[in-house]
């Protein structure tokens, strides 16, 4: 059986929508990149900050409040204060933190590197992917095969293409380390 690597690229961060103040409805706001750490007493206060993508309004989102500086690794509070790419990087991409900051996330695009699977060939494809997108994988295998929707569920329907876990690929959703059998 071939063996491929998908793996799985987000093409830029995510953008979240909020209400904004100053446009008076909701607008894409997109990462600074920036984190901002405040000290109070014997406590910190760390938020990652976005901007209106139109007026440049920031929004804070909480990833320590009221934390001891102790209670912190040394690193990671210095990675706060550096505004450390891929630290940003790891909470931008983090569904579950900006949904937990009232945000409703919508989803970069991303790109699927690797082999297509050859047709007549038994081929086992196992997804890499860095970041926990909630993206469903039916939408990872019709982008790379550019598949119909009534293609994919064909091919699926008939055993064509199969999760070797047994997930059900007309609504399962992206796992790293899952892997898809093609024939
Ligand atoms: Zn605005």
């Amino acid at each position: 059986m071939k063996k491929i690597i998908w793996k799985i690229e987000p093409l830029g961060l995510p953008l979240v929508l909020r209400h904004c103040k100053k446009c008076g409805k909701t607008s894409e706001f997109s990462c600074s990149g920036q984190f901002r750490v405040n000290a109070q007493r014997k406590y910190l206060d760390i938020w990652l900050i976005y901007k209106c993508a139109k007026c440049d309004t920031t929004w804070n989102a909480a990833v320590y409040s009221r934390v001891s500086p102790q209670a912190l690794n040394a690193n990671l509070l210095e990675g706060f204060y550096s505004n450390e790419e891929g630290l940003a990087r790891q909470y931008a991409m983090d569904f579950q933190f900006l949904k937990g900051n009232g945000a409703d996330v919508l989803r970069p695009s991303c790109s699927v590197l690797g082999d297509i699977p050859a047709s007549g060939e038994v081929s086992e494809v196992e997804i890499q992917s860095e970041y926990p997108f909630p993206v469903k994988v039916s939408t990872l295998v019709r982008d790379k095969l550019c598949l119909s929707q009534k293609d994919y569920l064909e091919r699926v329907t008939e055993g064509k293409i199969r999760s070797s876990a047994g997930q059900d690929l007309r609504k399962c959703r992206l796992k790293n380390g899952m892997v898809l059998i093609f024939q």
